[in-house]
């Protein structure tokens, strides 16, 4: 099958014809339809993360059953699945508590003197964050998809692999909404954007979006932000506090830098929570004040929107089907995967809101 494959950090992915296995016993065999461009890929092709290579990016994505395992009851062959990176065991401690978003359990991959999933010419690929999606077929373990409704279009579907979970996750989940509180969202991509957009169908009072660009706070204005401020302005954390007599109840960050994070921080009312998306680079801090732990504010990481995405993400099917969910506003372009390191490129520039590459 064709792959893109990342051979080296801060080289261009090559496509290769890379032999994917048959599934495991809980396993799952997956044609792909669509994969998102998604920023956390950048860390890793451009090296600010360290990952085993040669390994095949790519982790929001939704696509057609080909195959299952035997012991496989989740899926059929012929469902439309989204897949998720957070893949769950169901039997450690964070996933009988209810954080299977958490789980980090090795039983979703195959044990290490097994066949790999994936290899090209004999040798091993690495499958990243349990999925490889930049693929025409994926191979995952059952807990890393989830059937949905077949009337959802799969390249919008796609998008609730990673942005859509994790933004709006951290509107339903991580940081809950109550319907009339004040939401901050820092930085407008795909996963900013969605919790914009969740924000909206949570029924939160002021929902402000900030960002450096002109376009992508008229998109978040589109998706239910009532106002946006550019968020590199000196002038827009105090009228964001102002705004919100004192500053707002739930401020998520989804960018993935120091700044950003900072800002989320400070545009918080007394016992507001800030809850940081963005993958920032490794040796990032971000922190609280005296005074803002005085005022009782909250800071918290929210890995993937602290989802538990069999249930999240055909509700967030639902959403996109009575039209409440705008996936349409969030993708900017459509494109092959052979132009896979042209959207890396778009997404460095930072201009637009998300690319979905289609497989034909
Ligand atoms: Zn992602
Ligand atoms: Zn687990």
């Amino acid at each position: 099958m064709k792959a893109a494959v990342l051979f080296e950090p801060k080289k261009p992915l090559e496509i290769r014809d890379v032999t994917v296995d048959k599934p495991g016993p809980h396993e799952v065999l997956i044609r792909t339809v669509a994969c998102g461009v998604c920023r956390s890929d950048l860390h890793f092709v451009d090296g600010a993360y360290p990952t085993p290579l040669p390994a095949i990016p790519g982790h929001e994505a939704a696509g057609i059953v080909e195959a299952v395992g035997d012991e496989v009851r989740t899926v059929k062959v012929g469902d439309a699945v989204v897949t998720c990176l957070s893949a769950f065991c169901g039997h450690c401690e964070f996933c009988v508590t209810g954080h299977m978003s958490l789980c980090i359990s090795s039983d979703t991959k195959r044990p290490r003197d097994a066949a790999p999933r994936l290899s090209l010419n004999g040798e091993p690929v690495n499958q990243m964050l349990n999925l490889s999606a930049y693929a025409e077929m994926m191979l995952v373990h059952e807990h890393a998809c989830v059937a949905i409704d077949p009337e959802m279009p799969l390249d919008r579907a796609a998008l609730l692999g990673c942005a859509v979970t994790t933004g709006a996750g951290a509107v339903f989940n991580a940081s809950p909404v109550t319907p009339g509180e004040t939401v901050c969202v820092v930085g407008c991509g795909g996963i900013g954007l969605a919790a914009v957009n969740a924000a909206k169908i949570a029924g939160a009072g002021k929902i402000i979006a900030l960002d450096p660009v002109p376009e992508k706070r008229a998109l978040a204005e589109k998706l239910g932000a009532t106002h946006s401020f550019d968020a590199m302005a000196e002038s827009t954390i105090p009228e964001v506090v102002e705004l919100t007599k004192g500053g707002v109840h739930h401020a998520i960050e989804a960018v993935g830098r120091e700044a950003s994070a900072q800002t989320a921080v400070k545009v918080l009312r007394r016992g507001g929570t800030a809850t940081i998306l963005g993958m920032m680079p490794l040796g990032s801090q971000v922190g609280l004040s005296a005074l803002d732990l005085l005022g009782s504010k909250k800071l918290q990481g929210g890995l993937m929107g602290g989802n538990r995405f069999p249930v999240d993400i055909p509700r967030l099917v639902d959403f996109y089907m009575r039209g409440l969910l705008d996936l349409d506003t969030i993708i900017a372009d459509r494109m092959p995967i052979e132009r896979i390191n042209d959207a890396f490129d778009e997404l460095r520039k930072g201009d637009a809101a998300r690319s979905v590459i289609t497989f034909g």
